[in-house]
């Protein structure tokens, strides 16, 4: 790929059977940032490997798994209740590649080749990959990760062997010895509201387990092992403090006989690689739950999202009992993260598959990529692939340096306080941004993108649920105004914010960085005015702020990255381009909406913005110029 002369899309047919890695060249210069000393040079070979897997048999299999997706076989012939998950072989063939090359494994245990675990961010770059696929997997690799993290820091050494031996499973880098996770909180009367839990835990003295009763309304991974679900105890109090988090296996723990051929213990977690292999559970080995129905769901096929009815379930207990929301926050901070991973994977394939199509179809005489609206509409989707991508994953780096501190034993409180108010900002815009690329994708398509064998149809349907899950964005919107309660978030944005438009002192930058301190100005005077107004207006405002938060932060990193590229030796202005149009589209008062402004930024920046042909210092600042 000549990085001189940019990529050639018309020389692609679609945009399978590529390198996702390779093509993406935002991730690449985004990673090669967020890690940190030697990570980035062992990870390349690894993510390019993983792009081209991706590329090629995940995005195949992906496209029939989506007309053949898993079903459910709650009873046996005899009606006895087996909770059997039909799953497509191709689907199997997915998961063991992508475990397989330590999506979840890398980021827990040390791999090959290294001393210690890579960062949460390695395993977010994995699923941003995966998802130009397959969304739909994406998302019972997350719950792994996210179960692995739960059980990792609250399962105690010497005291929860058993929670530990599901770990083991969750982080198992052989497919053989791999167990999913998956996370059952919704129930009927409460998704958002999740303190109005109603499903109880009882401890069995006999059976020396708790015994978990109710019903959860939404189960994606329905079938995991490594299931944590909340319930609460007897005479706990009302709301999320009377929650409890338990891990509920699939079979029943107690069991061995459906494991003939194994050498199985009580309390080894049933793999599914050993279920694929052995077939239903017999009626005496279901754990006492009844997996009622599949959703018939809109998209996300791979993965099956059910109702689940607990009629007396063991479970384990998970760290302190009525701590399990609080633990439960600590997996929804990286499932969150996970699905803005997944949105901005989703935005790349989009882009990509826009690119290569623009570039083939003719209308009118000409490729319709020669023609000033598609030019102009390929440059704000590049823009905003690259503003999601940015943003995430320095909210990822942030996560990471977490968490790494926690396995040090060490705190870090200003990473934290600054990801509370990051994380849920990163997961509500990129979804909807994600879910207006696809459509936007689609049309660029003409008639063919609305068709099923055209991959923009699945990309839109499984890019909807990409806002409602984890969160929807009132619920988030209302989180960020905890953060900044609780935490006091915005003294570490303010410090965030400020430190990288201090760095930035380039030309070709600097009336883009003016009117972002000029933002950030009034940013802060925002946040100080919510600080004082009653809840109902706090309330009101919520999504606003979170949108603004999300703008200004986003413009003043793209600017930072942009003052590097530079300054550097081999300097690039593509970036500079990338800031200035974000900054003119999302924070710049436009006169007439622009239309008298005579500007034809979009028509200069195309090749550099869109085809990543290279651009010099010299030619950013004059495209820049030329635009004002
Ligand atoms: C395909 C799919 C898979 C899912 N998988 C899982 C899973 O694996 N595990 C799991 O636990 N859950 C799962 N869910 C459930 C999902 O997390 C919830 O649907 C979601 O959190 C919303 O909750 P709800 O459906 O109860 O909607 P409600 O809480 O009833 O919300 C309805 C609307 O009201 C708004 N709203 C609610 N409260 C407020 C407020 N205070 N202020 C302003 N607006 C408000 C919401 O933003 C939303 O727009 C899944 C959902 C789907 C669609």
């Amino acid at each position: 790929m000549d990085t001189d002369t940019g990529i050639d899309y018309g020389t692609f047919e679609e945009g399978r059977h590529v390198n996702y890695w390779e093509l993406d060249q935002t991730l690449q210069r985004e990673l090669r940032r967020v890690y940190t000393g030697d990570e980035f040079d062992w990870a390349e070979s690894r993510l390019s490997a993983f792009g081209e897997t991706v590329g090629h048999t995940i995005a195949d299999n992906a496209d029939d798994i989506d007309d053949h997706g898993p079903e459910l076989e709650p009873y046996d012939k005899y009606g006895e209740v087996q909770n059997w998950v039909r799953y497509p072989e191709k689907q199997y063939e997915n998961e063991r590649l992508a475990y397989g090359q330590g999506i979840v494994a890398d980021s827990f245990e040390a791999p090959p080749g290294r001393d210690e675990p890579m960062p949460l961010s390695h395993n977010l770059a994995m699923q941003y990959l995966l998802s130009y696929a397959d969304p739909g997997f994406d998302c019972p690799v997350a719950m792994t990760a996210g179960a692995a993290l739960v059980l990792e820091k609250f399962s105690r050494e010497g005291e929860d062997d058993v929670l530990r031996e599901y770990y083991d499973a969750l982080t198992s880098r052989d497919y053989e010895d791999l167990i999913e996770g998956a996370m059952f909180l919704t129930e009927k009367q409460g998704g958002s509201d999740v303190g109005a839990n109603e499903t109880r835990a009882e401890w069995d003295e006999s059976a020396g387990y708790w015994r978990l009763t109710g019903e959860k309304w939404f189960c994606s991974n329905i079938d995991a092992e490594g299931t944590l679900a909340l319930a609460r105890t007897e005479d706990a109090p009302a709301g999320t403090a009377g929650l409890s988090m338990f891990l509920v296996p699939h079979g029943d723990p107690d069991s061995t006989n459906h494991d003939s051929d194994r050498d199985r213990d009580r309390d080894d977690p049933l793999t599914k690689g050993q279920r694929r292999e052995d077939g239903p559970l017999s009626p005496e080995d279901v754990n006492d739950q009844r997996y009622r129905r599949l959703k018939d769901k809109l998209g996300t096929i791979s993965v099956p999202t059910g109702e689940v009815e607990f009629t007396g379930a063991k479970a384990y207990l998970v760290g302190e009992e009525e701590h399990g929301f609080r633990q439960m926050a600590e997996m929804l901070n990286l499932e969150r993260l996970s699905n803005a991973a997944a949105s901005c994977g989703i935005i790349g394939r989009v882009l990509l598959e826009s690119k290569i199509y623009a570039a083939n179809r003719e209308a009118f005489g000409e490729t319709i990529d020669q023609y000033p609206l598609m030019r102009a509409d390929l440059v704000d989707m590049a823009v905003t692939h690259e503003a999601a991508t940015t943003y995430t994953f320095e909210a990822a780096r942030l996560l990471s340096k977490r968490e790494r501190a926690a396995r040090a034993g060490e705190t870090a409180d200003d990473a934290y306080r600054l990801m509370r108010l990051l994380i849920p900002i990163a997961k509500a815009r990129t979804a909807r941004i994600a879910v207006d690329t696809a459509s936007y994708g689609m049309e660029i398509h003409g008639g063919n993108g609305y068709v099923n064998e055209f991959v923009t149809n699945r990309l839109l349907r499984d890019a909807q649920v990409l806002p409602i899950w984890e969160g929807t964005e009132n619920i988030l919107s209302l989180d960020v105004l905890r953060a900044l309660e609780r935490e006091n978030a915005h003294e570490p944005l303010q410090a965030a914010i400020s430190e990288r438009l201090e760095y930035v002192s380039h030309p070709a930058l600097a009336d883009a960085a003016a009117t972002v301190e000029g933002e950030f100005h009034d940013l802060m005077g925002a946040l100080a005015t919510l600080a004082g107004e009653d809840s109902e207006y706090a309330q009101l405002s919520a999504k606003r702020l979170a949108h603004y938060v999300f703008d200004v932060f986003t413009a003043a990193v793209l600017l930072e990255r942009a003052q590097r590229d530079l300054a550097a030796e081999d300097e690039n202005g593509r970036l500079a381009l990338v800031a200035n149009h974000f900054v003119s589209r999302e924070l710049t008062d436009q006169e007439a909406r622009g239309i008298t402004s005579g500007d034809r930024f979009a028509l200069e920046a195309y090749e550099s913005i869109v085809r990543y042909e290279s651009v010099t210092a010299e030619g950013a600042r004059e495209i820049v110029a030329e635009s004002e």
